[in-house]
């Protein structure tokens, strides 16, 4: 079984052939940095246009490296939504397209169920149900993955996700885009100031999160120190990594509270999206999950942020189980994982 899968609902137009047994047979990747770069974020209508451009001739290099045709392929998976409709359409018209051609089954998959899932063909041993904080660009939540498309979110974010805060602290630093793995790069070089900022939802009764406040502390911070030096720069940068993490860490602990309570039997603690790319923030998941007696797992680095591994991996758990789509699906700029949500 071999599921080709396509992403283009951000800024990385992606593709990637995987099989049944999890082995990844190509997979590219064409990050849209330098399109965005001078404007410090995403821009829809440069991306939607960015990707068309690139994805026919991603998608022949992904077939050609794995030395594959389309003849070759058991279905079609493709990134159907939530994000920004001019990239979604594009690959969504794409997959529809080959999967005509070539009469193979069409697999819409939700961008946040490529996220979910990814952990799973990397690590054979995280079975359902566990518990998942997703954290990226877009989105900052934390839920229980029942099964495939079984989900219940336990909370998310009120304002921004996790990933838009450190790439606009970046901005405000200016320490370049993309904002995430600069900010996380300087902070290895900064003092953790524990009382700089605050920790937005700590002790919060529920499981959400805030980090609009944050930004603004370090906006506050910024305007009032100016000009920062090198290593005031480095600390504020360690400063906030810390504050996003320990606002995490405290959501979690009460998301897992209520995970052990409604499913005991569950094992893992997983964070996936592309601020999970984010080394510290593991190495305290990984703590958080020993100290409550679960099995801390992510995908790997490669395959946190956006790529075609996910997408082809969660069309391939999904057309596993029957769950294909139709020709008249639709591109869904909003698509909640858990429908009851
Ligand atoms: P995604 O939306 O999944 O493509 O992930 C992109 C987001 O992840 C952006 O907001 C990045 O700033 C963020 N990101 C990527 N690498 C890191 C990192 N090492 N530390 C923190 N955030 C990161
Ligand atoms: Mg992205």
């Amino acid at each position: 079984m071999i599921v080709l899968g396509i992403e283009s609902s951000c800024d990385e137009t992606a593709c990637a052939l995987v099989n049944e047994k999890g082995e990844i047979l190509s997979s590219v990747v064409w990050s849209q940095y330098d399109e965005h770069r001078r404007f410090g974020g995403v821009v829809p209508e440069i991306a939607a246009r960015a990707h068309l451009e690139k994805i026919d001739l991603l998608i022949k290099e992904a077939m050609d490296k794995a030395g594959k045709n389309f003849k070759d392929l058991s279905a079609v998976a493709v990134a159907g939504g939530p994000g920004l409709i001019g990239g979604v359409l594009v690959g969504v018209m794409t997959a529809k397209s080959i999967a005509l051609c070539h009469h193979l089954p069409f697999v819409p998959v939700n961008h946040l169920e490529g996220h979910a899932l990814t952990v799973r063909l990397a690590d054979k041993s995280v079975q359902f149900p566990y518990l998942l904080m997703l954290t990226s660009g877009g989105h900052c939540q934390i839920l229980v993955v029942e099964g495939v498309g079984k989900y219940c979110k336990l909370g998310g974010t009120i304002d921004d996700s996790a990933g838009e805060s450190f790439d606009k602290v970046a901005k405000m630093l200016n320490i370049g885009y993309p904002g995430g793995p600069n900010l996380e790069k300087r902070a290895k070089q900064g003092r953790i100031l524990k009382d700089l900022f605050p920790i937005p939802m700590k002790g919060k009764n529920n499981c959400d999160f805030s980090f609009s406040g944050l930004k603004t502390a370090v906006r506050f911070y910024i305007e009032k120190n100016q000009p920062l030096t090198e290593e005031q720069i480095n600390d504020v940068c360690a400063s906030f990594q810390y504050a996003v993490t320990a606002e995490i860490e405290d959501r979690l602990k009460r998301a897992i509270r209520i995970f052990k309570e409604k499913y005991p039997i569950g094992r893992h603690l997983i964070v996936s999206g592309g601020v999970a790319a984010n080394q510290y923030l593991r190495s305290h998941l990984n703590e958080l999950a020993h100290q409550n007696n679960l099995t801390f797992s992510a995908p790997p680095i490669q395959y946190c942020t956006d790529n075609g591994v996910m997408i082809a991996w969660a069309g391939l758990e999904r057309f596993q189980q029957g769950l294909t789509g139709t020709f008249d699906f639709k591109a869904r700029p909003r698509w909640s994982l858990d429908s009851l949500s």
